[in-house]
């Protein structure tokens, strides 16, 4: 089992909250062929290191895919399913429902909102190997729109869900910020009744970060924003908790919440710590008990991939790494640290472990059961500090 990720390094402008790598461009203005000869090359040049596993799930990431042609995505995925053993593809029309067995390739593409037409989705039905759809609706009123910096509107939001519908991609997730100032609790409620009432089957629900190098940083340094407490953060957070779980929804990791069987698969096989290979500027490996890196900009990108070097940056996990890792990734989750799989893989810490979950300050935010040990929902939401105590 193993995945891939696609990283479509433009936008068309910078959201405030943003600290992704991505450049300024407009939608089918012609830029992309150069950077798609490359991905493709590159897509080619590491496919031996998964000659011998199977792909379970691709994911069109960025940046914004959906400024690209779809000529050119499906230009990307056909270099996919020559170069690597896919798992068989079931398109979104054949799914009855919006099970997708197990065993199928779970293919998502991010859309941003603004780009979502008939004409976009009919197009992207035709090539049938998209089978999951992520988008960032981040609000759902116009002020909150404007305030993050995004380029749609809240009915933009609404003509996406309808076109899901319309073409049968009954699989997908929209993303949702909040714990900022202009977002009251009535909004929240409004937004989640909304999308609980549409049967939304997957959704990622983030705090606003105000990270360095943003636009909102700069604002935050001028006073044209301001951060809020970590009692408003904290009161949202368990708003949405409380409003999602008590409609059915698996609060399955920190930021994510879906209906039944339709969580996220290939970043639940991040958390499950499943090889995968990452494409595109600033993409991620993990493979073989390593980790790597692309170069960051474009064009150092491009120039990566020119001197067949496979990657920028490579690291072999030491066995601590490995165990920080594990605890780090488990912790994010609800399913939690698999105890009797920590006790065969990493003996040589299970006293450290145990001495950090008896501590007095941390037990209140633990459970312990079934085998497993998490957070529960107030560890969730201080989890950086809970995972970094247990850190070797
Ligand atoms: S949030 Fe998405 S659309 Fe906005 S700048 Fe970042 S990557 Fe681009």
């Amino acid at each position: 089992m193993s995945g891939l990720y696609v990283h479509i390094p433009f936008c068309e402008s910078k959201c405030g909250y943003c600290d992704f790598y991505s450049i300024k461009r407009y939608k089918d203005s012609g830029f992309a062929s150069d950077f798609v000869d490359t991905l493709t090359t590159e897509i080619t040049q590491k496919s031996y290191l998964f000659k011998n596993q199977t792909v379970n799930t691709v994911y069109f990431g960025g940046g914004t895919p959906s400024i690209l042609p779809l000529d050119d995505l499906e230009r990307i995925f056909r270099a996919i399913s020559d170069n690597y053993n896919l798992a068989p593809i079931v398109s979104n029309s054949n799914l009855s429902s919006i099970d997708s067995p197990l065993s199928s390739l779970e293919c998502t593409l991010e859309i941003n909102p603004e780009h979502a037409t008939d004409e976009y989705f009919s197009h992207l039905q035709r090539l049938g190997f998209v089978n999951r759809l992520s988008t960032g609706f981040q609000a759902m009123t116009d002020n909150g729109l404007r305030y993050l910096g995004r380029r749609h509107t809240v009915k933009d939001n609404y003509r996406y869900i309808e076109l899901c519908r319309k073409y049968n991609f009954n699989n997908f997730s929209v993303d949702y910020i909040f714990g900022y100032e202009t977002l009251d609790d009535f909004q929240i409620e409004d937004a989640f009744r909304y999308f609980i009432d549409e049967g939304i089957p997957h959704i990622s629900a983030y705090s606003l970060g105000i990270e360095d190098n943003t636009p909102f940083m700069l604002k935050l340094r001028k006073g044209e924003i301001h951060k809020m407490d970590d009692d408003f953060y904290l009161r949202q957070f368990l708003l949405i908790h409380d409003i999602l779980e008590s409609n059915g929804y698996n609060h399955y990791e920190i930021s994510n919440y879906s209906l039944p069987n339709l969580h996220s698969r290939h970043n639940s096989n991040y958390w499950e710590s499943v090889p995968y290979l990452g494409y595109g500027p600033s993409a991620h490996s993990y493979y073989d008990g390593s980790r790597s890196w692309n170069a960051r900009t474009l064009q150092q990108y491009h120039r990566q991939i020119a001197e067949h070097q496979l990657f920028e940056e490579n690291e072999i996990l030491t066995p601590d790494d490995a165990f920080n890792e594990y605890i780090m990734l488990r912790l994010r989750t609800r399913k939690g640290i698999d105890i009797e799989y920590l006790t065969l893989h990493f003996s040589n810490y299970i006293e450290h472990f145990n001495k950090i979950l008896r501590r007095r300050d941390l037990i209140e935010y633990l459970e312990v059961n079934d085998g497993y040990v998490r957070l529960n929902i107030n560890g969730l939401f201080i989890s950086d500090h809970i995972i970094s105590e247990f850190f070797v």
